[in-house]
């Protein structure tokens, strides 16, 4: 995952301090990054699943401030949604979590109001606890206990719950 560092921070033009001064061509994007000036942006989130993303960060327990702009435009997507969080920097577990719902957002670890490294999300080998089974016979339907999922096929998200075997896509899911 390191490798996207080198390359993307060099995308990510003249960061420091100003919001809306820069002479670049991309202004929306400068004013997003640069109001903050220690912590996690988190950028390309469908607008449809932004609220899932809160809760996979349980970013309403958070104490630190979170900035949150929804139906923002975006070239690539039409609109979307971003959220920043000051001072706080996830581990790559927290946020490959974000792949279930939402696996191409892009991420920027801000530091000194720099990017300092940009990552993007993968799907883990194993989801515990994150999505329920959608076979209603399965046994954790059925009892109260934590699921778990092995992720068999990464490029098309196909899911297998370890307890009844049943194969599902990751889209279709529902998270715990
Ligand atoms: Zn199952």
């Amino acid at each position: 995952m390191s490798s996207y560092s080198t390359s993307q921070v060099q995308t990510a033009p003249s960061l420091k301090g100003r919001a809306g001064g820069e002479s670049g061509s991309v202004p929306e994007r400068n004013l997003i990054v640069s109001a903050l000036d220690h912590g996690t942006v988190i950028d390309h989130i469908p607008c449809d699943r932004l609220f899932e993303v809160i809760n996979l960060l349980h970013l309403q327990e958070m104490t630190s401030k979170v900035t949150i702009g929804f139906n923002l435009k975006s070239s690539k997507m039409g609109t979307k949604s971003i959220i920043k969080i000051a001072d706080r920097f996830f581990t790559d577990e927290e946020l490959n979590q974000l792949s279930i719902v939402a696996p191409n957002v892009t991420l920027a670890v801000i530091r000194d109001y720099e990017v300092v490294e940009k990552k993007q999300v993968c799907l883990p080998d194993d989801l515990h606890a994150l999505v329920r089974c959608n076979n209603p016979k399965c046994i954790t339907n059925n009892e109260p206990m934590r699921t778990l999922f092995h992720v068999v096929d990464k490029q098309a998200g196909t899911i297998r719950c370890h307890y009844c075997n049943h194969e599902q896509e990751i889209q279709k899911v529902k998270l715990v």
